[in-house]
């Protein structure tokens, strides 16, 4: 077992390093191995923090979580969970190698234990879809992706600029430049990390982590992402909501990540794209064909992939955390802070925004 394997447990020689090893998972999992505790670290990570959570001092633990991870996962058996946890792995794996990527590591190591861009492409049957262009495959800014390859690994993208018709297309090949072909290969990893979940668990491996299947329901039912809420009342709205909404309505220029969160936070709560659209339509740059188009998206209609609300974590990375207060400080989530808002409030207090602005119009 390698750091290499460690850092990208994902790999096919990571799992074959695994099965090298002889590694009886259900006396790891009866022993409660330290694998295990971690393996619960990354499930509860991606819920919290769409990460995976500090790794582990020994490769070994490292290693071995990741398979008690995916079984968790099996376990708890929630497609949000699955989705969150796939997109956590996949998004640990690209911080992780492009910075490796970047330092040079793969140029200067002579261990064996850098990863090198040709591998990887390679891990996901890239290699032979990208060529470099104007320089070695390791360090060029540009490549050319097989078209096919390309719409494989962007059908989920949310972001319209990895829709062909906005792409650089000739002789079958699809331009990117570095980090967008780094961000392709997050995608493959997340696909590989989804793909086979749930797993099917034998008794003697999921009953000694039935501890840890109820706790991480626990922390899944505290965020709350499975219960639908069908009430629109933005005056309730946590502080990052209102302000990104306030952002909307006068015209303000939103970057991607910040409404692709108001938008994800209103179809979580009920919010038809038609509705959607009404509320964002007083904004005088209003553009209804894309609010249409990254709605759709967003609910699943128009992509493999339902998205959800961005944690409080993920929005204060991308600086949408703002005007916090005594409240955000008990919760992790948006939709948790709403909902406890809901729960707050009387429910003959309760205007629901559709019902005022039906009786406007
Ligand atoms: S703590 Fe969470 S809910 Fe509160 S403003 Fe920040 S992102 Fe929004």
């Amino acid at each position: 077992m390698e750091p290499l394997h460690a850092r990208y447990p994902f790999l096919d020689a990571a799992r074959e390093a695994v099965a090298g090893a002889d590694v009886d998972l259900a006396s790891v999992v009866a022993r409660e191995d330290p694998a295990v505790e971690r393996g619960r670290d990354r499930v509860e990570a991606a819920l919290t923090d769409r990460d995976v959570g500090e790794p582990h001092r020994r490769t070994r633990t490292e290693l071995l979580s990741y398979p008690i991870a995916r079984v968790l996962v099996s376990l708890v058996d929630q497609s949000v969970l699955t989705r969150w946890y796939a997109q956590a792995e996949a998004a640990a794996a690209h911080e992780r190698f492009t910075a490796e990527l970047t330092s040079g590591t793969e140029l200067k190591s002579t261990s064996g234990d850098s990863l090198r861009l040709r591998d990887l492409l390679d891990e996901f049957d890239l290699l032979g879809a990208v060529e470099p262009v104007g320089g070695p495959l390791a360090s060029a800014d540009r490549y050319e992706m097989a078209v096919g390859r390309y719409l494989e690994l962007t059908a989920g993208a949310f972001d319209e600029e990895w829709r062909l018709v906005n792409r650089e297309l000739a002789d079958g090949a699809v331009a990117l430049d570095r980090s967008e072909l780094l961000l392709a290969v997050r995608e493959a990893i997340r696909q590989r990390v989804e793909a086979g979940l749930p797993l099917s668990v034998p008794d003697a491996v999921a009953d000694p982590l039935a501890h840890h299947v109820e706790y991480l329901e626990g922390v899944l039912a505290d965020l709350d992402l499975t219960r639908d809420i069908d009430t629109v009342v933005p005056e309730l709205f946590p502080p990052c909501m209102q302000a990104l909404l306030d952002d909307v309505q006068t015209g303000e220029h939103l970057e991607h990540h910040s409404r692709f969160a108001i938008t994800a936070f209103l179809a979580s709560i009920g919010m038809s794209t038609d509705e959607i659209v009404d509320l964002y339509e007083v904004n005088p740059g209003f553009g209804e064909e894309v609010t249409r188009y990254q709605t759709d998206h967003i609910r699943g209609e128009t992509s493999p992939t339902e998205y959800s609300t961005p944690s409080c974590a993920t929005m204060q990375s991308y600086g949408d955390c703002v005007n916090k207060d005594e409240l955000c400080e008990r919760i992790k989530h948006p939709m948790a802070y709403y909902e406890a808002k809901l729960e707050d409030t009387d429910d003959d207090e309760l205007e629901d925004w559709r019902e005022q602005a039906g009786a406007e119009s």
